[in-house]
């Protein structure tokens, strides 16, 4: 068994300290904020639950599986359908008048034929940008999800699990530097451990590990409102393929979301500085869901968010030497997003027991 402090509470840190209880080990997690969940969370206003960017799970993925593994009552979930998705320049993803559009739909989504307009679409927005099949699959068989309970209801089942195992969660434990089998906090005090798994972003592990090779991140900015109109109507959501840009209802998905209104999660992905993406994107909304603005209950804008890309990741061991574990979505893995840092968290937790303990 071996002792392992855990860098970080959001997604990747509670998977792999729940993956690391479970095949035996002594875990610890230290968050340097005051709450837990990191990009993950949503913050219930008025029973909006305001997010971080647009959130689907994947049906069946990684975090799905564990969320389900852990939970005494299943999440509620509800999938955006591609019938109720405008497709900019080209009416309804899953067209069903008229027939013979209805039809070529049917037979490209059957043989993913990349020619058709919506197949094209699908891969791009299913994954921001990154060109994975198996979401852009999901999106067009309606197995990406919406949560009732939005992505802090899953961090929540999360947290609880860790709580009954026994494993604590420290909040405000800022670590700033590590050295082998030890970690030093911004308070003054240090830990020392036999591994230490850094579950704390890209951006913060090239800092505690400054060795780490650079990875090209795409960026993102994101828009995030609760409204007191609809101004989408009964659709789940538009997208604006040729520019990178798209809308969703999370409420018209998951009427269960909010108790009325609308929930629009924006997001607008590419290159460019962030207050030109975000302008561009309060520009689309503009255009597209009239009269927002005027509308507002609550709102949250992201200038700059990186989405971790499938080329050029890191492997979990590339500093197992200094007894240091890495996870997260820019961690080598077969999957994407949440499901790669959960994936990630995985493959650490396996290799804890080969990795030398702390004389
Ligand atoms: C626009 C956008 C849309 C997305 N959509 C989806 C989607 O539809 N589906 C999906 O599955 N995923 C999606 N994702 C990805 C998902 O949000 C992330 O993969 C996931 O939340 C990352 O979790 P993480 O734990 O690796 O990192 P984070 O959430 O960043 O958590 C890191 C934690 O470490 C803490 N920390 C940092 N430094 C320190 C330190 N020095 N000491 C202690 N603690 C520290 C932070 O406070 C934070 O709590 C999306 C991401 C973006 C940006």
């Amino acid at each position: 068994m071996a002792r392992v402090l855990v860098v970080g509470a959001g997604l990747s840190g509670l998977s792999v300290a729940m993956e690391a209880s479970v095949r035996g080990h002594h875990v610890v997690v230290l968050e340097k904020r005051s709450s837990i969940g990191g990009r993950a969370s949503s913050e219930l206003r008025d029973g909006f639950p305001i997010a971080y960017g647009p959130h689907f799970l994947l049906k069946k993925g990684p975090l799905h599986q564990l969320v389900r593994k852990v939970s005494k009552v299943k999440p509620s979930v509800l999938p955006l359908r591609p019938h109720r998705i405008e497709l900019l320049g080209h009416g309804m993803m899953q067209p069903r008048k008229p027939m013979m559009d209805a039809v070529l739909y049917r037979r490209a989504s059957k043989s993913y034929d990349r020619d058709h307009p919506s197949i094209q679409a699908s891969e791009d927005i299913a994954s921001w940008g990154l060109g994975n099949e198996d979401r852009s699959r999901a999106l067009l068989d309606s197995n990406l999800l919406a949560l009732k309970e939005g992505w802090s209801g899953l961090v929540g089942r999360l947290a609880v699990t860790l709580d009954e195992v026994g494993i604590p969660i420290e909040t405000g434990a800022n670590v700033i530097e590590i050295e082998k089998h030890k970690v030093h906090l911004s308070d003054g005090r240090h830990v020392e451990a036999d591994v230490v798994i850094l579950a704390c972003g890209y951006g913060q592990s090239k800092k505690l590990l400054p060795e780490l090779p650079e990875i090209e991140f795409r960026t993102a900015s994101t828009i995030d409102v609760a409204l007191d109109a609809m101004p989408l109507g009964e659709r789940h959501g538009i997208l604006d393929t040729k520019h990178s840009m798209a809308i969703f209802d999370m409420k018209q998905i998951h009427p269960g979301i909010a108790p009325s209104g609308a929930l629009l999660s924006a997001v607008h992905y590419g290159e460019g500085k962030g207050e030109d993406r975000l302008s561009q994107l309060c520009a689309f909304m503009d255009e597209r869901a009239p009269g927002w603005k005027a509308h507002i209950l609550h709102e949250r804008q992201q200038k700059n968010v990186k989405i971790a890309p499938l080329a050029g990741r890191v492997e979990f061991g590339f500093a197992r030497k200094s007894g240091i574990l890495l996870t997260g979505a820019w961690v080598e893995s077969e999957h994407i997003l949440s499901d790669g840092a959960v994936a990630a968290s995985r493959l650490a937790a396996e290799h804890i027991s080969k990795m030398p303990l702390q004389q």
